[in-house]
């Protein structure tokens, strides 16, 4: 399994590589650790078009079916969504900024993001989606959607390409689930294009190599998810 080998050397991540050599030893928890959001997030929600309710329910819908299907608890407790214009979920300082870009490995325009409210402990999603951007398309806001969810599965993790790589799965199992097939099991993005199209591309490497979104999952939030536990990651990478 050659193809799995990741070349991330320009990012200090934990490879693939290096989670299997630590599992030869012992299985740590090394990744549950909890990372604060880098701002104080903005709650104030936009009007949102009719369009934008129904997209909200079929997304609620097919959360149900995987909630079925994986024995997770998928429901919205604990979880808001809030649409926003696209400037005000982009409005960092330049102190956020920088650190967004030292986190990212570059910065790109957000569509969406998803923060845990100590306080009041509950995951607030938001979604790039008001009455303003008409052109936003359904697919592209259940996907903001789906990834955002993604990141509310299990503990945040610290390593930002595991905890992306959580979220992306999560939306490409959601899509599995809408349209029948993943967004990303062809995936080919650069490296060199930041955390998100890294996690982007592994993921495609992974589903590729015949393992499941549920698989990754599992692992990465490490319970349990359908018939996936957190092992399977590991030992479809000895076995390989
Ligand atoms: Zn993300």
């Amino acid at each position: 399994m050659t193809d799995i080998k990741l070349k991330m050397d320009k990012v200090k991540i934990v490879r693939l590589e290096e989670l299997v050599k630590m599992y030869k030893i012992k299985i740590e928890d090394f990744s549950k650790e909890y990372e604060p959001p880098i701002k104080r997030i903005e709650r104030q929600t936009r009007i949102v078009s009719e369009e934008t309710k129904k997209i909200i329910s079929r997304f609620k819908k097919t959360l149900t079916q995987i909630k079925k299907d994986s024995g997770y608890d998928l429901t919205m407790k604990g979880r808001r969504i809030f649409f926003q214009d696209i400037e005000t979920i982009n409005d960092e300082t330049e102190q956020e900024k920088q650190k967004l870009r030292e986190r990212y490995h570059g910065l790109t325009q957000k569509g969406g993001d998803c923060a845990r409210d100590e306080k009041e402990g509950i995951f607030v999603i938001r979604v790039a989606a008001s009455e303003k951007e008409k052109n936003l398309c359904p697919m592209q806001i259940l996907e903001y959607l789906s990834h955002e969810y993604g990141h509310t599965l299990g503990e945040r993790l610290k390593d930002v390409f595991e905890e992306e790589l959580k979220a992306y799965a999560f939306s490409s199992l959601f899509f599995r689930y809408f349209l029948g097939e993943s967004l990303y099991k062809k995936d080919s993005s650069s490296y060199e294009e930041g955390i998100h199209k890294m996690a982007q591309r592994e993921l495609g490497k992974i589903l590729r190599a015949g393992l499941s979104e549920e698989v990754v999952i599992s692992h990465l939030i490490k319970e349990k998810f359908g018939k996936a536990k957190p092992t399977d990651l590991f030992d479809f990478f000895l076995d390989n």
